[in-house]
């Protein structure tokens, strides 16, 4: 056996070599350095016997696989009781192999090994084909495809697809009157000179109630005591929305909405279309022809 250097430089060697193999087997002399076992040198030993009969135990108490020890005791389905454990023969690249057929308990720690450990995370249809070369179970694909989706890591590196899209769903729409109103400021009103030219329009979120109430001017002040002598009537809703104008984001305005207790939500900056109180806006315009309707529908502090 230790002509291994002699293989570049003797042509016989094989012959040599094939002499010494032959001579060892003879005389019983097995290397006890060799570090393959053979199948049956290994099922021989006691641990491996002992680890059969409880792998042959699991496989008989596990119901996922009474199916196929029924399809194994008919000789279908490719299934074959083999030692006593049950296996599956498929035909994988034009080879035959049979597949041991592995129950519930050990299915978790395989996958992890092939997957996680073994696979440094494979890809799905890898860590299948993977596990399909030496092992199976009836819910293979479906256990693979579930192990694989619950995978943080697979999860986090996986590359965002159209399947990730959140879609646009419209938002909850308060069934309740005067909880929730839309604020704007609207003015000047009048190309002239005017004590009352600017108003702040209230809508109501739920039943579309509008009111207008004219100020003198457009600050913050102002924007509370229009807001104020309005909900005096209607009572404090529990949500605003306004734009970013100074005068709704400003301290004094954030702290009367906190003392109402009402919710402040204000716009996208650069979206104040999101405030449908501005919607209004036309229709109020239009209102200002008739001197009438104006003195009827607006109220002055
Ligand atoms: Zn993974």
């Amino acid at each position: 056996m230790q002509r291994t250097d002699d293989t570049v430089t003797d042509g016989n060697t094989t012959d040599h070599i094939n002499d010494d193999a032959h001579d060892a087997l003879t005389l019983g002399q097995v290397s006890d350095k060799s570090d393959v076992l053979s199948l049956d040198d290994s099922l021989s030993t006691t641990d491996s016997v002992n680890k059969t009969s409880e792998l042959r135990k699991e496989q008989l108490v596990d119901e996922t696989l009474t199916g196929a020890f029924d399809l194994a005791r008919h000789n279908k389905g490719g299934c074959l009781i083999k030692n006593g454990l049950l296996f599956h023969r498929a035909k994988i690249f034009d080879n035959t192999v049979e597949r041991l057929v592995v129950p519930k308990g050990s299915r978790k720690s395989l996958l992890e090994l092939v997957h996680e450990k073994l696979g440094c995370h494979l890809a799905r249809k890898k860590t299948k084909e993977r596990i399909g070369l030496s092992f199976m179970w009836p819910t293979m694909n479906k256990d693979v495809i579930d192990f694989f989706r619950t995978c943080a890591l697979c999860q986090k590196r996986a590359p965002i697809t159209y399947l990730d899209r959140v879609p646009i769903e419209g938002g909850v729409v308060s069934t309740e009157p005067v909880f929730h109103f839309y604020v704007d400021a609207l003015g000047p009103l009048f190309n002239y000179k005017a004590e009352y030219n600017y108003c702040i329009v209230f809508l109501d979120h739920a039943s579309r109630f509008p009111h207008a109430v004219t100020v003198r001017n457009l600050t913050a002040k102002s924007c509370c005591d229009a807001m104020l002598s309005f909900w005096q009537f209607t009572g404090f809703p529990t949500k605003v929305t306004t734009d970013n104008a100074t005068n709704f984001v400003g301290e004094l305005t954030r702290e009367f909405v906190k003392s109402v207790s009402c919710s402040p939500i204000w716009c996208t900056r650069k979206h104040p279309e999101a405030n449908r109180a501005r919607q209004l806006y036309k229709n109020i315009s239009m209102l200002f022809l008739f001197p009438v309707t104006r003195d009827l529908l607006f109220t002055n502090i």
